[in-house]
């Protein structure tokens, strides 16, 4: 991903004191309409005590400390509240919106987020991720302290955690039940309850699925359309699919292969 730089000359320590990078701190600027450029030159301009790494917009990344050095983000002294300390750590900044009566970080902003962590990830691969929250109890980012389940989403999209050996076992279980069901919906049996309910199991264990057929993508749409045609997914009581895309492939294999010729 592209990454502008701006570094400050005045906000920050050189090096990080032989200690190695543990954390990644998410922050949000509390300002509204502001940029990731207009924030990094503001930095560069003369000393405020106090810094990140990055600041993130809707359209751009700009650094504006380099990551061997120490940016001043979250606090030097232990104890902190997680053991992160500026000296551990690399923080970001979110530019902010407001949004009926509290700060906002736009979508895109948390996707162009979701992408620095997931590069910066690459290199330090053991990084956890905090809140400012977390190391000091500082109501920051503010929109992920008042609704945490927005940090939680947040998180998940950065998990490139491997699947444990009970995760695969328990995916490759499912795998074989959407395969028993496949085929018998094939020999022409009535599977349209069961595959709902299944569905559910799926969507409780996966995190994105696919609800409408027209939100999704075409290699999976005419397989979808079909079975719904049949009356073999039918969806919960708003008609809402919840298929996960492992579900959806599944399917789609076995359409290919035959397995719901009309
Ligand atoms: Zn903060």
């Amino acid at each position: 991903m592209q990454i502008n730089k701006c570094i400050t000359p005045y906000n920050r320590w050189i090096g990080r004191d032989d200690n190695k990078i543990e954390w990644i701190v998410l922050h949000y600027t509390a300002n509204v309409g502001d940029t990731a450029k207009g924030n990094a030159e503001y930095f560069a301009s003369r000393y405020f005590g106090s810094s990140a790494h990055f600041f993130v917009d809707e359209d751009e990344v700009w650094q504006s400390v380099e990551l061997d050095d120490t940016a001043w983000h979250c606090g030097d002294n232990p104890p902190s509240k997680n053991g992160c300390t500026n000296r551990t750590s690399i923080g970001i900044e979110m530019c902010t919106s407001w949004k009926d009566g509290e700060y906002y970080i736009e979508p895109k902003v948390a996707d162009r987020t979701v992408a620095l962590v997931l590069e910066l990830l690459k290199t330090y691969p053991n990084a956890k991720l905090c809140r400012h929250f977390d190391v000091t109890g500082k109501r920051c980012p503010m929109p992920w302290v008042d609704h945490p389940e927005e940090w939680e989403k947040f998180k998940e999209r950065t998990d490139v955690t491997p699947m444990t050996q009970s995760e695969r076992k328990e995916f490759d279980a499912l795998k074989a039940k959407v395969a028993t069901l496949a085929a018998k919906v094939a020999a022409g049996e009535e599977y349209d309850r069961t595959v709902t309910r299944e569905v559910a199991g799926l969507r409780e264990r996966v995190g994105t699925t696919w609800d409408k057929t027209d939100e999704m993508p075409e290699w999976m749409r005419p397989t979808v359309e079909k079975l719904v045609g049949l009356g073999y997914l039918k969806g919960d009581e708003k008609g809402d699919l919840a298929l996960t895309t492992d579900l959806a492939r599944a399917l789609v294999v076995l359409d290919r292969a035959g397995g719901f010729a009309v």
